[in-house]
């Protein structure tokens, strides 16, 4: 072998490895930069996660689950005009909206939610304040919540006398037992939530004096609802659930939208029954179950 072929070999030993070095160099350089681009990729994917956790945590919830309200939520105000006009026609689309005064109770409120799960339907509760105070209430209030169906305020006491003394309304305690039902809420379900809809006791309908009160309700973006059908379980003798049935079908006959006054405090058992027949008649005939928010 001569000294040129020997060092013509070297020379391609030598370019060889550093071929490889630089080619192999390259490789983890690229596939460093690769895993790193990765990396901030991901980073950036949980930031934009976190950021909207946090931004749904502190969105106001008003009335009901959001998921629900998206659902089953129909405007509050705008049945309210609808009730105060008497017009009950919705374009050919029937709503029925169940609404349950005065509750939760510990007998009752459980049974009919039973009874609105086994039927896949979604009702309106109207929450007198002080019902909280009983023992395991606050649990009902919260699976009433998280079961979907929206809440709303109907005043702390029920007191006819304090909420409108002489028949005529008194403002300043209607409203201070607005917000006291308003804490008593946001204790169980957070101080996120709120609720816009109420329905004054005994029928906004009822008393005297309710301009200031209608003034105050536009000013806090909220909404007064009556009813424009009923089961009765409130008025005149005692009712078995067939009789409950009858009236709440009766009293909302030929109304394209339905708002149905019953009742799930202590005492109602005949209600709980008559949902059973109450709601699969809805159906029958059409209706969409909504709730009011
Ligand atoms: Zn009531």
């Amino acid at each position: 072998m001569n000294r040129t072929k020997l060092s013509k070999t070297k020379l391609t030993v030598v370019l060889t490895i550093l071929l490889t070095f630089i080619v192999g160099a390259t490789v983890v350089v690229k596939n460093t930069a690769e895993k790193k681009r990765l990396e901030k990729l991901e980073a950036e994917k949980e930031r934009i996660r976190l950021e909207k956790i946090e931004k749904e945590k502190n969105e106001p919830i008003i009335g009901a689950k959001k998921n629900s309200v998206k659902k089953y939520g129909f405007d509050a105000k705008e049945i309210y005009n609808k009730l105060s006009t008497f017009d009950y026609s919705n374009n050919g689309e029937k709503v029925v909206f169940l609404t349950f005064d005065d509750g939760p109770s510990t007998t009752n409120t459980p049974k009919v939610l039973d009874t609105l799960n086994k039927h896949s339907v979604k009702a309106t509760f109207f929450i007198k304040g002080d019902s909280l105070e009983s023992n395991g209430a606050p649990e009902i209030l919260k699976r009433t919540f998280d079961e979907g169906h929206a809440i709303a305020h109907h005043s702390y006491s029920h007191n006819y006398k304090t909420l409108y003394p002489n028949r005529s309304l008194n403002l300043d305690n209607f409203v201070n037992e607005i917000n006291q039902t308003d804490m008593a809420m946001k204790k169980v379900l957070g101080d996120k939530f709120s609720s816009r809809v109420l329905r004054c006791p005994g029928g906004y309908m009822s008393w005297k004096n309710m301009d200031p009160l209608k003034n105050y309700l536009t000013e806090h973006d909220m909404a007064s609802i009556d009813w424009n059908a009923l089961n009765a379980d409130a008025e005149g003798k005692k009712k078995d659930y067939n009789e409950l049935f009858e009236f709440a079908k009766e009293s909302s006959k030929d109304k394209e939208i339905v708002v149905i006054l019953m009742h799930d405090t202590y005492g109602k058992e005949e209600t709980v029954k008559s949902l059973d027949l109450i709601i699969p008649y809805f159906k029958e005939n059409g209706y969409k179950f909504k709730i009011l928010v």
